[in-house]
């Protein structure tokens, strides 16, 4: 077959002599998507993922596997889907019947939010409550890991944040996101299906979008060491967050499935660092002073933020014997080798 073929309505999918797990996830192309594969591929899984229909594919992140023989159509099969296309995600469901459904997909660009909010509530909190909907009437029912996010607390009165920390959401995406959380946990506690939120802090990788300040600082860093870029504008560089490294976090939504009760777990490293501190450590690995490049332009201002947010990841240090491993300033640095690697 070739590669731009639409696998979904020949396959099927699962072979029933067959002991290997079968998982399923939305949003496969993304950064948590593609390392989520990785990691189930190595487990033995047979890993079917929901790719959005555009006229474009945006598939890079999964090329290696795309274009690897032993594995596409073999142990990796992509169907294509928007998340409010019902009909489609449910006939995937049927065929494919996954053990696990690992739901990650929808617009998760918080400044973005403010632009397009109702297609970023359309995807990732209607899509969800959607993908509820499909499952509460299968057979089959799989678990259900939904990633949810630390937007969801907004602006707290507490840091750092728990499972228990209030839901004050201050941003489009943080309201979509509330309401997908609180949906998953509502569906748990009323139609007894296995459906757990991931409330993922900011995780990183080389894989991270563009337009993410991580990502935009690191690659900014590669291109100025080699003279291809002169500077870089930035919005807020108050601006805290606790970044992780997303291969860590997609190990941790792999475990809260194998837990013997759903239930959510935030997953943080539980330090927070401003933007300058990311700035830092990211152009002291390619040995240069980032005041001298960067200026504030008000175009990457947010009209509103979020406080404060550092999660407290213990409960799934406990339960899950997780931690996030990778931290600053090794993350930045990372993230600026592969970016300085990619230029070469
Ligand atoms: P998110 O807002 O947590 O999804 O992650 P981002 O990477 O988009 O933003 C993290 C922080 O960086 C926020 O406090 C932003 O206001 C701040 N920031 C500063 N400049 C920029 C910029 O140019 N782009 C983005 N995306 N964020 C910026």
């Amino acid at each position: 077959m070739t590669p731009n073929k639409l696998s979904s309505n020949r396959l099927p999918l699962n072979n029933p002599t067959s002991v290997a797990p079968v998982a399923l996830i939305t949003g496969i192309t993304g950064q948590d998507g593609s390392y989520l594969t990785e990691l189930l591929l190595d487990k033995g899984y047979i890993v079917h993922g929901i790719v959005r229909r555009s006229s474009t594919t945006a598939r890079n992140r999964l090329d290696k596997l795309f274009y690897d023989g032993d594995v596409h159509e073999k142990r990796l099969f992509l169907h294509y889907a928007d998340l409010d296309d019902s009909t489609t995600i449910r006939r995937i469901l049927i065929s494919s019947r996954p053990d696990e459904l690992y739901h990650l997909a929808g617009q998760s660009h918080v400044g973005a939010s403010f632009e397009i909010p109702e297609t970023t509530c359309r995807f990732t909190a209607m899509g969800t409550l959607k993908l509820l909907e499909i499952i509460r009437d299968l057979d089959k029912q799989p678990k259900l890991l939904h990633i949810s996010s630390s937007e969801i607390f907004g602006r707290p009165d507490t840091s750092p944040q728990n499972e228990s920390t209030p839901m004050r959401p201050v941003t489009p995406y943080g309201v979509a996101k509330t309401f997908a959380t609180q949906m998953v946990t509502l569906y748990r506690n009323s139609f007894d299906l296995f459906a757990c939120n991931a409330i993922c802090y900011n995780h990183e990788s080389p894989r991270r979008g563009e337009s993410f300040v991580t990502r935009k600082i690191t690659r900014a860093a590669a291109a100025i060491s080699q003279g291809k870029q002169d500077s870089l504008s930035l919005g807020s560089l108050d601006g805290r967050r606790d970044w992780g490294f997303a291969p860590d976090y997609v190990e941790a939504m792999w475990r809260m499935l194998q837990q013997p009760d759903a239930d959510d777990f935030v997953l943080a490293t539980g330090k927070d660092h401003s933007v300058r501190d990311f700035l830092d450590a990211a152009f002291q690995t390619v040995g240069l002073d980032w005041e001298k490049y960067v200026q504030q332009d008000a175009r990457y201002m947010r009209r509103s933020e979020g406080a404060q947010l550092v999660g407290d990841p213990s409960k799934a240090a406990a339960n899950l014997d997780w931690t996030a491993t990778t931290q600053l300033p090794e993350l930045a640095k990372i993230m600026v080798q592969a970016d300085l690697d990619a230029l070469k």
